[in-house]
This record gives C-alpha cells, structure tokens and sequence, in this order.
C-alpha cells in the first residue's frame, strides 16, 4: 500500500464537509507533477441531500490533468465512512478504477462534524486502507 496515493492533510476537505453538511461535499485532491497536493471543492449535481453527483465539465477537466494522482473525496451526512454499493459501481468501470491511479477518501459526518475518514485505493478491487488516525484525521505517516 503507498501512502503516496493520499494527500499530507485533509484539512481542506474536512472544512468543506463541514461547511457543506448537511448536504453531501465532494472535493478533490490533485497531485501535480512537483509532487505537490492541490485542493478543489468540487460541485455536488444531486438534488437530494444524501447524495452526490459529479459535474461532467469538472470532471472531464481533472480527468485530462490528472498528473501524478487524484484523491477524490466525499462524505456520508450521518452516515458510516464506508464506501457505498453506489460509490463503487460509480468509480469502477470493468475491472479497473475509474480512472488509473484514483484513490478515494470518505469523511463520515455525525451532528455536523467529520469525525472518521477512511482511505481506499484500487487493487483487484476498492479495498480500505489504514491511512487516517481517526480521532486526529492526520496521515498515520505524520505520526511516526
Ligand atoms: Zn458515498
């Protein structure tokens, strides 16, 4: 598993989550070709709260400069940090990710608050990865 695959801090999108709630946030994390990780709050098409839905535009762009490696991040409003039967059929496409080197974050809201983020890249499969203290949100790596 590379930690690699995942931004330093997830302050920016946390902020965001918790802005956004009680709706569902999408953001993104690009990683330039410097090794540099850039935030951008994405818009959330879905009507409904517990939902969300990518803007094609937004999309399509980040797809063309994905550079290094994209983070994409969305929450679940009361809800478990846990990638849905949704989310995966959503950022799978056959037997790959959506795009190569995606790797997804999911902030899990109670009361208005992130208070667990979970990390899953790609392999086989979307499998869950121990990136994010869950108490502190800081990458296991800032840690050590
Ligand atoms: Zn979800």
């Amino acid at each position: 598993m590379t930690s690699s695959a995942f931004p330093p801090s997830l302050a920016e999108a946390v902020a965001d989550a918790e802005a956004r709630a009680p709706r569902e946030a999408v953001s993104v994390y690009r990683c330039a070709d410097d090794g540099a990780w850039h935030f951008q709050r994405l818009t959330n098409r879905a009507a409904g709260e517990l939902a969300f839905e990518l803007d094609a535009l937004e999309w399509a762009a980040l797809e063309r400069d994905a550079g290094r490696g994209l983070c994409l991040v969305h929450s679940h409003v009361d809800g478990p940090a846990v990638l849905s039967a949704k989310d995966v059929a959503a950022f799978t496409v056959g037997t790959g990710p959506l795009i190569p080197g995606l790797s997804l974050v999911v902030l899990g809201l109670q009361r208005g608050r992130v208070v667990e983020a979970r990390g899953y890249v790609f392999a086989q499969q979307w499998v869950h990865v121990e990136l994010f203290d869950t108490f502190s949100l800081q990458s296991h790596r800032d840690l050590h």
